[in-house]
């Protein structure tokens, strides 16, 4: 009988809070907010170019490719979106057009920047890693893998990542154990990819550029992984869902749709025992 599935954003979810990893593997399933909107949407295109790369067929205009981002932004926004307070005091038309607007500036430095850079071995590789004595599966979907077998993941954001992001990736370390495992290669490289759009202080002026972060990662460090997926299956199995310290940024209103419901911040408004959560295949 195979096991059922555990994936890098569960383990990428479950690091940053508990308490969210618990009620999403509870079906309470929150939109996504815009920022995650426009990363799909530039992955879309991402993938679509890669593809084309590796293929050796030619590129998309960058117009018909700003098209595509903008048509996927506004497909996902219809499907449903996550709006913080602050974000609900502008008409959601305006705040619909400027997410897309966004997109669409970030596809084109990505465009620009970053695709001509890479040439691509592997896109949007799904991998399934199956670990003697564990009782889920490991599973997740490789960004790209580059021809000396580098592996790249993708990001969007509203600001430049800190320098040791590469470093500290949990996802990057959790597609070099697939590398490892399945293809029995270390990869030489791990990167971030990073387009960022940033508001600057001059009202309506935005800063928009790629940037690369670049890591490696040692046996040591998958050794490290391997032990804290366990950890973290044995918390699953035992129900132990440790909600975050509400120090933590993201543990907000702006930032977590759980939040207004958080019995961990706001008393309880919502309750359920943990016990019986299933990994979600
Ligand atoms: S509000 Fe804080 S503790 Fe509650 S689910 Fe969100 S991040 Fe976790």
């Amino acid at each position: 009988m195979p096991k059922p599935k555990l994936h890098v954003s569960h383990i990428s979810m479950g690091a940053r809070c508990g308490e969210q990893l618990r009620r999403f593997l509870a079906g309470e399933r929150i939109p996504p907010g815009i920022a995650a909107i426009v990363g799909t949407a530039n992955h879309k295109a991402d993938e679509q170019d890669m593809t084309a790369k590796l293929k050796g067929e030619p590129l998309t205009e960058l117009g018909a490719s700003n098209e595509l981002v903008a048509t996927v932004t506004n497909s996902l926004w219809g499907e449903g979106v996550f709006l913080s307070e602050d974000e609900r005091q502008t008409p959601e038309p305006k705040l619909r057009g400027l997410a897309v607007e966004r997109a669409v500036r970030l596809n084109t430095v990505r465009r620009n920047v970053l695709v001509p850079q890479i040439n691509p071995k592997a896109v949007a590789r799904k991998c399934v890693l199956e670990v003697e004595g564990f009782e889920y599966d490991l599973a997740g979907e490789i960004d790209l893998e580059e021809q000396d077998d580098s592996i790249n993941d993708l990001k969007t954001k509203a600001k430049a990542p800190p320098k040791d992001e590469a470093d500290k990736s949990i996802q990057l370390t959790m597609y070099t154990l697939f590398k490892f495992y399945i293809d029995k290669v270390m990869p030489p490289k791990v990167k971030l990819n990073v387009l960022v759009d940033s508001q600057l202080k001059t009202p309506g002026k935005v800063n928009t550029h790629a940037l690369t972060l670049s890591s490696t990662r040692s046996p040591e460090e998958l050794e490290a992984m391997l032990l804290r997926v366990a950890n973290f299956m044995e918390c699953l199995k035992k129900g132990v869902f440790m909600p975050t310290n509400p120090d933590n940024w993201w543990c907000s209103r702006r930032f977590c749709g759980y939040a207004p419901t958080c019995p961990y911040v706001r008393g309880i408004k919502t309750f359920g025992w943990a016990g019986d959560q299933k990994a979600v295949d």
